[in-house]
């Protein structure tokens, strides 16, 4: 992997971090961002060039990371990969499932690599409870809170946060939502800013998830139910708990097991972005690729419209 030319294109807030772990991973060619001052800067920082055209960056890569608004992923990624550059897209994939199917398309024809940057995913509670092998859960519910930042403002909570767990709900289940309710409301922004989505899935699984970006506490919490045992998991401060039904007694509780699971410590941008080197060079499936980026990008559209039709009542 260390052989491999990488680079950047949108160096904001996350894309410095992606170069960051490039730099470390791989050879980190250059970036490119629309704000020159914002490239020059990052260049300096990790030591790479920075481009003044995308075109011209994606002359001399193999790999990329596209971090730029996901209102222009469609068409960065579209460019990097006519030149034959495998594409990591951050998250949301694109704007509608139309972009998306072009994407996925092209990789397909191309024999690319086209990831998309649901990094939940390589959690590690996440992944313990993938390998634990308790099937769909029953019921589950999230909330992912944050406060304001004047930052992905052209998507909805939705598409900017609830995605995240909408994406694991249907990773978990391996199912997908048939009846969607949903509420929303805009508070800072013109787009919903908050948002809880009630959903069955067609396996039976029932999920009720909250979002909201404009909270003063921060929060990001899954509950997940099976017939036999819950888990809790506290993304924020990296916990799981998974309470069984049997023998041993939670305080108050007679007849649970609390199994308190130790967590790796884990980098999980590091994790995501060699994941992605490694499937290009040794052609394996990535950890999210795109026909699983677009999956959950319908399930957000899905809620979205569920909130429109709550907010013309
Ligand atoms: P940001 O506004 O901090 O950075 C975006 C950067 O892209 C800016 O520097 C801007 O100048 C540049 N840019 C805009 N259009 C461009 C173009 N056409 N070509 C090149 N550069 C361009 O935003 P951010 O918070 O870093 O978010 C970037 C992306 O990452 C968004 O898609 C967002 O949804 C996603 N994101 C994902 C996660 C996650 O958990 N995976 C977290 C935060 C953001």
């Amino acid at each position: 992997m260390k052989n491999m030319r990488t680079g950047v294109i949108g160096v904001g807030h996350l894309g410095r971090f992606h170069a960051q772990k490039y730099a470390a991973l791989s050879q980190l060619v250059g970036i490119f961002d629309q704000h020159a001052e914002r490239a020059t800067v990052v260049a300096a920082e990790l030591g790479c060039r920075a481009f003044s055209s995308v075109g011209a960056l994606l002359a001399e890569v193999d790999a990329v990371s596209i971090a730029t608004p996901t209102s222009t992923h469609f068409a960065v990624a579209e460019a990097a990969m006519q030149v034959g550059v495998h594409c990591l897209v951050e998250k949301p994939f694109t704007l509608d499932t139309e972009e998306a199917d072009a994407l996925i398309g092209m990789a397909q024809e191309r024999h690319l690599t086209l990831a998309v940057g649901h990094i939940k995913r390589v959690h590690p509670a996440i992944q313990h409870l993938r390998q634990a092998g308790y099937g769909a859960p029953r019921y589950l519910e999230a909330e992912r809170l944050a406060p304001f930042k004047p930052r992905s403002l052209d998507i909805d909570v939705i598409m900017d946060l609830m995605i995240h767990d909408l994406d694991l709900t249907l990773l978990l289940t391996g199912a997908e939502p048939v009846d969607v309710r949903a509420v929303g409301v805009a508070a800072v922004t013109d787009k919903a800013d908050m948002a809880n989505a009630w959903m069955t899935l067609n396996n039976g699984t029932v999920a009720n998830l909250a979002a909201s970006r404009v909270v003063r506490e921060p929060a990001r919490r899954m509950r997940i139910f099976w017939q036999d045992r819950y888990a809790s998991v506290d993304f924020l401060n990296n916990t799981l708990h998974i309470y069984h039904r049997g023998a041993g007694a939670v305080p108050g509780i007679p007849g649970v097991r609390d199994e308190a699971v130790e967590l790796p410590k884990r980098d999980a941008l590091a994790a995501e972005i060699e994941d992605f080197l490694n499937a290009i060079v040794m052609h394996q499936p990535v950890f999210c690729d795109g026909i699983a980026g677009r999956r959950v990008l319908a399930a957000a559209l899905q809620v979205r419209v569920a909130v429109e039709a709550f907010l013309q009542h």
